[in-house]
């Protein structure tokens, strides 16, 4: 069972553990998810989805659990902060109740923002985070933390096979291009020639993950030995301020686009980096795709979407 199996990052994991002869439950209430995104896997016969919200208790007999459900841009988490935070509270207690049930092995998609505007960088699993427990990003970044707090509570004390995977940001095709994030923001601007928003002076840092590479981590973590609990960072250490990153995609789609500089949002980290030596030693994971090669390909995505050219 894949929850959020219908959003950005569930809907590759569907299709990738389709490919290698999985048998798949999607599970999604669509609110940041699509139908178009797993259209293309309805005619698998190895394919079912329900729609359901996790907030809701569910019974269901599955062999692994991967939860992703979740709305994962600031725009849309702070849409409605209250679900998200049911969503990764009330919705980890659910489908941890179901791993309970049936003995299984889950896997729970947590975040670099449990780290919150770190203090230390490169971010290492072992440091505990600088988060602000009452600010707008606090419904995610809290809900997150309390989540990866009743994963570690359920496998002490009820002995779940628990896998929590600390994923940085991750882009790719098939992002919406009015979801906020930045890489589909610049991208869909830059493809416009239209001006290109940098959030304060564009000197924080984030570290960018192709998607492939995200869903190959995540599934070799759920394949890993039973005491591999985690948290395991996941992500790209390549850090990249958000000034340089307009520029890259400034000159690689040859856009006329100019910089217009906007408030920073409250809160929003300074730096993020992850230090992936655990997921490297453990699952001998590093990621393949350099931003250079992601950016293209999410570029030729965006320009199907944007440019309406196939
Ligand atoms: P997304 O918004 O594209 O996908 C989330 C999916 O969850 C959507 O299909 C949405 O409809 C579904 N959903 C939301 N609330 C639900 C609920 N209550 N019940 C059922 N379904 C619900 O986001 P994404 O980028 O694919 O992220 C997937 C997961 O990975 C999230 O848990 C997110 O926190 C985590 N994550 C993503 C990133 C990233 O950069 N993409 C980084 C860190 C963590
Ligand atoms: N950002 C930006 N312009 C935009 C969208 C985002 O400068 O149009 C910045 C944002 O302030 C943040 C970084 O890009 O510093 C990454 O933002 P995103 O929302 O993609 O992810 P997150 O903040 O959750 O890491």
């Amino acid at each position: 069972m894949v929850t959020g199996g219908a959003g950005f990052l569930g809907s590759h994991l569907c299709e990738k553990l389709l490919g290698m002869g999985n048998e798949v439950l999607c599970v999604d209430n669509y609110f940041t998810g699509r139908k178009a995104n797993i259209i293309h896997l309805l005619d698998n016969k190895n394919f079912e989805v329900l729609r359901h919200d996790i907030t809701v208790p569910l019974s269901v007999e599955v062999d692994e659990i991967y939860n992703l459900a979740c709305p994962a841009s600031p725009i849309q988490y702070r849409y409605d902060p209250v679900q998200t935070t049911k969503t990764s509270v009330h919705g980890a207690i659910n489908m941890l109740d179901i791993a309970t049930r049936h003995d299984i092995k889950i896997l729970q998609a947590s975040t670099s923002e449990v780290y919150g505007d770190p203090r230390v960088n490169p971010q290492a699993e072992s440091y505990w985070g600088n988060v602000n427990p009452i600010g707008p990003r606090s419904c995610y970044d809290e809900g997150k933390r309390c989540a990866e707090t009743l994963f570690f509570d359920y496998y002490r004390q009820y002995g779940v096979k628990i896998k929590v995977a600390r994923i940085f940001n991750t882009y790719g095709p098939t992002m919406l291009p009015d979801d906020g994030r930045v890489i589909s923001n610049f991208i869909v601007q830059a493809l416009l020639n239209e001006p290109i928003t940098i959030y304060g002076k564009g000197s924080q840092s984030r570290s960018f993950c192709y998607v492939n590479d995200m869903v190959r981590g995540l599934i070799l973590l759920m394949g890993s030995e039973d005491d591999c609990t985690g948290p395991v960072n996941l992500g790209n250490p390549h850090e990249i301020t958000m000034l340089e990153l307009a520029n890259r995609i400034i000159q690689i789609t040859a856009s006329d686009s100019k910089l217009v500089y906007k408030p920073l949002p409250t809160d929003d980290p300074l730096q993020r980096r992850p230090d992936i030596t655990l997921a490297e030693t453990i699952l001998k994971w590093h990621p393949q795709v350099n931003l250079d090669d992601g950016l293209n390909s999410t570029i030729n995505y965006f320009k199907t979407i944007v440019l309406d050219t196939e």
